[in-house]
């Protein structure tokens, strides 16, 4: 199958590769029709690994995936060819200890697309388990499906938060989970969300959205601007997204006593905190790693209206150019979010 395979760090190259294509009576085939460009695929081309999962053999990129199914097992019946579908990337070990305990996301024997030793879904067809296919609505297009992926991220991070109607948000950091953590906010049930960011285009983009008001931090203090639109009292939620080791410094100032920070970011460096005044203020902290059990509710908020992500996607590649497409994602242009592929061609 051809496919687009980085060979090693910062080498990239559309060939044919053997891929694994048995399926058993709980599978399902998908030939792949979208699949989004990720900050984790563009870190496994520009620096070979990420933390310790390291590219030592040729792996397909790839992971945030729409198509159509195109054969099905013989113990599937909630499927059947035809159906378009988007698909979570990561399956665990059914029977461990944490997916008995319904945290599938943190099973240390997941397995993960484009995750090494694990290859991805940058190629013409997939074999994939009923159980982590979801059928698209009608009204959801394959573009959206393959950006349910990265949405369930923030589905995830608003429901670790247990928003109350009527909340006040921070997201900090205005990249593409940034912004998909806001509105999965919104649509939870918060009032109003301050997205923070040094990056102007991406905070114009953010604050297109109802409910979303938008703050330089390159020109305006963050806490001041908190205070002032919760008359001192500080927001109920902070959503860290930056992944930035200083963007810690000041979280728990922006929150009201017994508020929430949940970290979604991941800093590269450990962080200091001050417990002392996070004791005081009695500060709850979640954090998110992936998702569990977000699929369906993301597909069902996207296919009421509620949640629109078509604003989001930047630019579509066909996949015969998608080498330029991961080398425009490397450029990171301050007015791109999503690029995705189109894989018709593959
Ligand atoms: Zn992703």
């Amino acid at each position: 199958m051809k496919a687009l395979v980085l060979e090693r760090q910062h080498e990239l190259a559309i060939r044919d590769i053997d891929l694994p294509g048995e399926m058993g009576p709980d599978d399902v085939r998908i030939r792949l029709h979208t699949v989004g460009v990720c900050g984790s695929d563009v870190h496994y081309y520009t620096h070979g690994r990420i933390g310790p999962f390291v590219v030592d053999k040729p792996m397909v990129l790839g992971h945030e995936a729409a198509g159509t199914v195109e054969a099905v097992g013989a113990g599937v019946s909630a499927l059947k060819v035809g159906d378009r579908v988007c698909m979570e990337p990561g399956v665990p070990d059914s029977g461990s200890r944490a997916s008995r305990l319904g945290m599938y996301n943190v099973d240390p024997s997941v397995r993960f697309w484009a995750t090494p030793p694990v290859h991805g879904v940058l190629t013409s067809t997939v074999v994939h388990p009923a159980a982590f296919t979801f059928r698209l609505p009608d009204n959801v297009s394959f573009a959206e499906g393959a950006m349910v992926e990265p949405f369930a991220v923030g589905m995830q991070a608003a429901t670790k938060a247990r928003i109350a109607p009527g909340d006040t948000a921070v997201v900090v950091g205005a990249g593409p989970i940034g912004i998909m953590v806001a509105l999965a906010a919104l649509a939870g049930g918060c009032a109003r969300v301050v997205i923070a960011d040094l990056a102007r285009p991406k905070l114009d983009i953010a604050a297109r959205y109802q409910g979303v008001i938008p703050v330089d931090v390159s020109k305006e203090d963050l806490a001041a601007r908190v205070s002032a639109l919760t008359d001192g009292w500080g927001a109920d939620i902070v959503f860290e997204c930056s992944g930035s080791p200083r963007a810690w410094e000041g979280l728990i100032a922006l929150l009201r006593p017994s508020g929430v920070i949940v970290a979604v970011g991941l800093p590269l460096a450990p962080v200091p905190l001050d417990v002392a005044l996070l004791t005081t203020k009695e500060i709850r902290i979640e954090s998110v790693f992936r998702y569990a059990h977000q699929y369906d509710r993301a597909i069902a908020l996207m296919a009421s209206g509620r949640v629109d992500l078509k604003p989001l996607i930047s630019a579509t590649f066909p996949f015969e150019d998608s080498i330029a497409a991961f080398d425009r994602a490397v450029e990171g242009r301050p007015d791109d979010v999503k690029i995705q592929i189109r894989m018709d061609a593959a």
